[in-house]
């Protein structure tokens, strides 16, 4: 086996779905599991879909591309891009909206090739990334519905992804208030109002997601199994359907503070040390090429992460119990950011169990 190799087991990343699913059909609302964390891969996204899933969404056409073998509805979460119109309407039966000019594309692509895509219509309800301005929405929606080709099945929102905004009760109330405007001049009932991503998920738990909200896209919470907001397992999941595995490259023993003047390292920072004496060190064969640093955790007790740089990672294994040495493996546990960039990284073994 070659490391550093992300280890995916199939059976727990279906129990983590299960374990949100079971959550989710309390307060009515399905599931679309968010394939952009893991680029796409067939086994996972099949696994989610063994768990409860009905959909599938992505960020990006060519993972959708490859998940064409699977016989759910496909949905494109980031905004199209006017220039992938025809493979939006090809990969995907529903796609994220804010734009009339690309929602005229998506119009004229589905009418050449004989199909209905489905659009969701995004309202941006304060954090500031894709989305119509409520104000502004019933009379975009007004053109939209006069699109042949196309057909506005819902309306959604994002929360913190860029302004940091958390859904709450009464920004989620405003798709709701929408979708019954939206009924009442146009007489379309909306099949989906989607509440957002994983920080929604939170929202639900405590009570605070309006009824009406019946759709969540659900990326992080579904691998991981954790819920950042509360910082604890959804209950029945668990914390290892996806470890990253790392090698010992070097395990020394060296003083904990830097010899020499101090200036910026390689990615602009000044580091701080704390002099603790001689402490043993090892070096992973992995870094911020790999993954991001600030969300990985070690699984065994006695580790701590001093650092990285693109291709090394310094751990601190000084109270570490175990026979740790040069060429010895070790697992890690990985949040979202961290995740993202092991998926993408072509350095990093992906391997199922
Ligand atoms: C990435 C993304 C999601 C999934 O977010 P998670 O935090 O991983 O659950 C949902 N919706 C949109 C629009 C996204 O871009």
């Amino acid at each position: 086996m070659k490391y550093p190799a992300l280890i995916i087991d199939l059976k727990k990343i279906e129990k983590n779905t299960k374990a949100v699913l079971k959550q989710c059909e309390k307060y009515g609302i399905s599931l679309t599991a968010v394939s952009k964390c893991y680029c796409g891969m067939l086994e996972i996204a099949s696994a989610q879909l063994r768990g409860g899933a009905t959909m599938i969404a992505d960020s990006r056409v060519k993972n959708l591309k490859k998940l064409s073998k699977l016989t759910v509805e496909k949905m494109l979460i980031r905004i199209p891009m006017i220039s992938e119109a025809d493979d939006v309407v090809e990969y995907a039966d529903y796609s994220m909206n804010s734009e009339l000019e690309t929602i005229k594309a998506l119009s004229a692509s589905a009418v050449k090739k004989g199909k209905i895509h489905k659009i969701i219509f995004m309202i941006d309800i304060g954090d500031l990334r894709e989305g119509c301005l409520p104000e502004n929405a019933l009379n975009v929606i007004g053109e939209i519905v006069k699109l042949k080709g196309v057909r506005l099945d819902g309306i959604g929102a994002n929360f913190g992804c860029f302004g940091g905004v958390m859904p709450e009760y009464d920004n989620l109330h405003i798709l709701v208030e929408l979708a019954k405007k939206i009924k009442s001049i146009y007489g379309i009932d909306l099949t989906i109002i989607s509440g957002g991503n994983s920080f929604t998920y939170t929202t639900m738990v405590e009570g605070q997601c309006p009824k009406e909200i019946n759709h969540f896209r659900l990326g992080d919470i579904l691998l991981t199994g954790y819920d950042t907001r509360l910082m604890e397992m959804v209950p029945g999941a668990e914390e290892d359907a996806i470890v990253l595995l790392c090698e010992i490259v070097e395990i020394l023993d060296k003083p904990s503070k830097p010899i020499g003047r101090i200036e910026k390292d390689a990615f602009g920072n000044i580091p701080y040390f704390e002099d603790r004496g001689i402490r043993k060190r090892a070096i992973f064969a992995v870094g911020r090429q790999d993954i991001r640093i600030e969300e990985v955790f070690p699984l065994e007790k006695g580790m701590e992460i001093l650092g990285a740089s693109s291709d090394h990672m310094i751990v601190d294994v000084t109270d570490h119990k175990g026979d740790l040495k040069v060429g010895s493996i070790v697992p890690f546990r990985l949040t979202y950011g961290a995740l993202l960039a092991a998926f993408t990284s072509e350095y990093v073994e992906k391997t199922f169990i």
